[in-house]
This record gives C-alpha cells, structure tokens and sequence, in this order.
C-alpha cells in the first residue's frame, strides 16, 4: 500500500494521520512548525487550539454535542483526547489546551507506522495526499493550490453574514419580494423599517461592541470588504443608500416604499434559513443577537451562524473539489478542514476523519458509503460539496443545514432534541456498515465516556 503524505498536523491533518495509520496505512505527516510558524500559532505542537479553549457545547440537544457523538461513533483520537484534557466548563467540553496538545502529539508520535517531516510544503504533492494546513496555510502552498484549481476558487479572508432559522422570521412584519420584482419572490424576504426604527437600529449599531480583530487581519480584511457597522458610522443615512436601500420594493402594509429594508436571502432550495443581505459584520456575538433583534421580523429571530470577519484561507469547495473534498482531475489528493470551509475546531476534526476513510476506501478498492444527510457531519460536508450550493461561505455545523423533520416541531428544543435523535440513529447505522465493509475496525458498542453520557446520550442511539 503506497504511503500517504498528510500536510499540516493541526486539528483535521492529526485526525487524518491518526485514523490512517490505526488501520495500517503508512503516513508522511509534514507539519511546517516550530521551524515557521503561522500568525496565529505558537508552540510546535500537533492539534494546537488557536483562540479558544472550548470545542463548544456537549448538550445532546445541539448540533455542536450531537456532532461531538458522531465522532465517537467513527473513534475520533481527537475527541477522545479532548476529553481526557477537559477543563470544568459546564454543558461545554472546554480543555486544558496544553494537555490537549500533548495528549494528541504523544499518541500520534506513539504510531510506528507515523514518519513526521517538520518542513513547509510548498507544492501539491503527488498523491496519495491530504492536504489540511488549514485557514493560515502558507503562501508558497496556497500558490500551489491556486495554480492547480484556478484563483477564483481560493479566497484568502471570511466576511460572512449572520443566517436565521426561516421557523424565527416573523412573516407579519415582514414581506416576500424582489427588488423591481424581479425573479422569484420567495427567496427574498424583506425587512421593512420606518424612519424611527431605522435610526434607533444605527444609533446601536453604531454603539455596539466590536471585536478586536488581530494584527495581521486588519489591512488585508477592511480593503477587501466593509463592515456594516462600518458603513453606518459614515453617516446615518450611509446604510438607506447601502445594502438597506429601499429602492424597487413596495410594504403590502402601506403600499408605498419602506424607509429602510433589510433584503433576507434564502440559503438553500428547501428555504429553511436565510442571510441577512450585506450584513458582514465585525459585531461581538452577542452584541449581533441584541442589535440584529431590533430588525422588523427578527425580534426572537435563532441565528444558525454569528457575521464573521476573519483571515481564512479557503476553497470554494462546492464548484472546486469533489464529493470527498478530492481534486476531481487527481482524485487521490483531497482536502481537509478549515480550507475546505469547515468551520470550527469540531468540524476541522470530523472533515480529517471522513478524509482519511475516503482514502482509506480508495486504497483498498472499496466504496465509501457517502455520510448520511441525517447526520450533522453529513449535512455539513453535502453543504460544502454541493454544487447547488451558492456563494459558499465557512460554515460549521447547525440545524438549517438538516433535511427537514417528517412532523413540525415549534419548540425550538424539542426540535433540536428531534434532529439528534434522527442524527445519532443514522451515524450508528453508518458504522455497522463500515463494520461490515471492513473499514472500521471497532466493537460493536460506540463508547461514551461516562462522564458525557449524561450530556451526549448512552452507547443507545436512541438512548
Ligand atoms: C485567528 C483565528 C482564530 C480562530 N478561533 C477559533 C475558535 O475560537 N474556535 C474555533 O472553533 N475555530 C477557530 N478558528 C478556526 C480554526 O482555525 C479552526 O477551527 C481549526 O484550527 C482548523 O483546523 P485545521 O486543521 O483545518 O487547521 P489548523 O489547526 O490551523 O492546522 C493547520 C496546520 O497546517 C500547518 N501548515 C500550514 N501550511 C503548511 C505547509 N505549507 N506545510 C506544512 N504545514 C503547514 C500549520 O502550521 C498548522 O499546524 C480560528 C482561526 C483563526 C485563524
């Protein structure tokens, strides 16, 4: 069997190494630091957590706890170690960041089969190969990467915009239209304010708490793309003639033109989550659940995603790679993690895990089945592969992204609590048949801490 090269030993290039060589792969893991670090990094050490301690919450009603499930489910090393490195941090599984670490370079370093190669890669290597540097990965590399995909597929910063649940959006204080009419009506919604709204909307977002973005992002992100507490500070009307402008809409509640609109935008075809149209933001998380509540229609609105605006290097992955995250034209080198638009440590971890079994599967001459859609892992890497999908933006893992339920559920727990359930059902289906394929090699059990059972639900799925 040809050895693997795996490129970038963060959170998804460590689960990869770990998971091929567990089942007997040879592994060359290139990993750049110490020798040069990224701007963000600072230690040599694999799985380096660089902002956050928290891999977000365990509860088993949450996309983040069911997630953390389904890596169990599959044996995540890196799971397991962050919860033998866990901190007391309530329903979330925070970690000794340190201990993290240590515990993932010490098991990993354990394997025989394991060569680790400090030096930055500059090139694609020849496959077969996994590249996970990550959303800071090298400027030689990311050269490399945009040569072979063509540069309309690598973006070098996220600016995204925050996205509701459709089930939030309050329908009698909003309407559906496009501008002038144009196109189809329902995937727009707007969001019609009136001249005191309006202002006490800028005055707060104006006043609202930023987040201190780090050196290196500055220059390059505010050139590229104007935040829209940036744009209201330029003058109170600066937003009415911006991304709020008015211009070819008509409120059915008044039959004339709306002072201000914010235009909602559709995120997929089934319409269960929309975008807040140029609403790129800089505003601290809860700062946008507070201001972004004050918009007609969105005062108990559920965010599934937080506006971000960040240095990340990603791929548009729905247009450029294929369902597994391979380079369709040399299917045996494949992405994963954040530069696949993955985001998250969580998700980092779950796209190094499916990475390493696609090629895994592809070594042996098997068949990879692909991941449910019922699950959270599976959702998300549809989301990113899709070619339906459009204006492709980091996305980690959240409930707008799940196939609807069979029933409507209104509370917003219960129905959680409901894609959970369908979710920890179809991945415990899903490694019985990598059992019987042969490319899980695991007891027929899937091991829950018992500190978590609690938490994330028993080895019953449906516990
Ligand atoms: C500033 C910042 C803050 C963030 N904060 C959070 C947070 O709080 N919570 C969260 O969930 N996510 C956060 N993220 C996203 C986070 O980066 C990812 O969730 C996670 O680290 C992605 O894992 P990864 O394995 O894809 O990349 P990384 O963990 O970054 O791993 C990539 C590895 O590749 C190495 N590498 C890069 N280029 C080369 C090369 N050419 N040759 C060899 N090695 C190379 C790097 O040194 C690094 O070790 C943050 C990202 C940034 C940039």
């Amino acid at each position: 069997m040809p050895k693997v090269k795996v490129i970038g030993a963060g959170l998804a290039g460590s689960e990869a190494a770990y998971q091929l060589a567990k089942r007997g792969v040879d592994v060359e893991l290139y990993e750049m630091r110490p020798g040069k670090m990224t701007p963000a990094h600072s230690t040599g050490a694999f799985a380096e957590l660089v902002c956050s301690n928290s891999l977000k919450s365990l509860d088993g009603a949450s996309a983040a706890g069911t997630l953390k499930f389904e890596l169990l489910a599959l044996d995540s090393l890196l799971i397991g170690e962050a919860i033998r490195a866990s901190v007391p941090a309530g329903k979330a599984l925070a970690v000794d960041r340190e201990a993290f670490s240590k515990g993932v370079t010490d098991a990993i370093a354990s394997l025989p089969n394991v060569t680790v190669v400090e030096e930055e890669l500059e090139e694609i290597p020849d496959g077969p190969a996994i590249i996970a540097t990550g959303p800071l990965t090298s400027d030689a590399l990311a050269g490399s990467i945009r040569r072979e995909l063509g540069s309309d597929f690598l973006s070098f910063y996220d600016a995204a915009a925050p996205i509701v649940a459709a089930g939030s959006i309050d329908r009698s204080r909003t309407f559906a239209q496009s501008r002038y009419d144009k196109g189809e009506g329902a995937d727009y919604l707007n969001a019609p304010f009136d001249k005191d709204s309006y202002e006490r909307f800028v005055d707060e977002l104006v006043a609202a708490e930023r987040v201190v973005a780090r050196d290196f992002e500055r220059k390059e992100l505010f050139s590229a793309c104007q935040p829209v507490e940036e744009i209201a500070r330029t003058g109170m009307d600066a937003l009415r003639y911006g991304p709020l402008k008015p211009v070819g809409l008509t409120d059915p509640s008044t039959g004339r033109r709306p002072w201000a609109a914010v235009q909602l935008r559709a995120e997929n075809a089934e319409c269960t989550a929309y975008n807040l149209v140029g609403f790129q933001t800089n505003l601290r998380f809860a700062e946008q659940e507070r201001v972004f509540r004050m918009i007609p229609g969105l005062e108990d609105a559920e965010f599934e995603r937080f506006g971000v605006m960040h240095r990340n290097t990603f791929i548009d992955s729905p247009r450029a790679l294929g369902s597994t995250f391979e380079i369709p034209a040399k299917p045996s080198i494949r992405f994963a993690g954040q530069i696949t638009g993955t985001e998250g440590y969580c998700e980092a971890i779950a796209s190094g895990l499916m990475a390493a079994l696609a090629t895994y599967a592809q070594l042996e001459g098997k068949e990879l089945p692909a991941l449910p859609r019922e699950t959270f892992s599976g959702s998300l890497m549809a989301y990113a592969t899709s070619p339906e999908t459009e204006r492709y933006q980091p996305m980690h893992v959240n409930c707008g992204l799940m196939p609807q339920l069979e029933c409507r559920i209104k509370s917003k727990r219960e129905r959680y609590a409901a894609y959970s359930l369908r979710a920890r059902e179809a991945i415990a289906a899903y490694r019985g048949r990598l059992i019987e394929l042969g490319l899980m090699e695991s007891p027929a059990e899937i091991a829950i801490p018992e500190a978590l059972a609690l938490y994330i639900g028993g080895g019953e799925p449906n516990a």
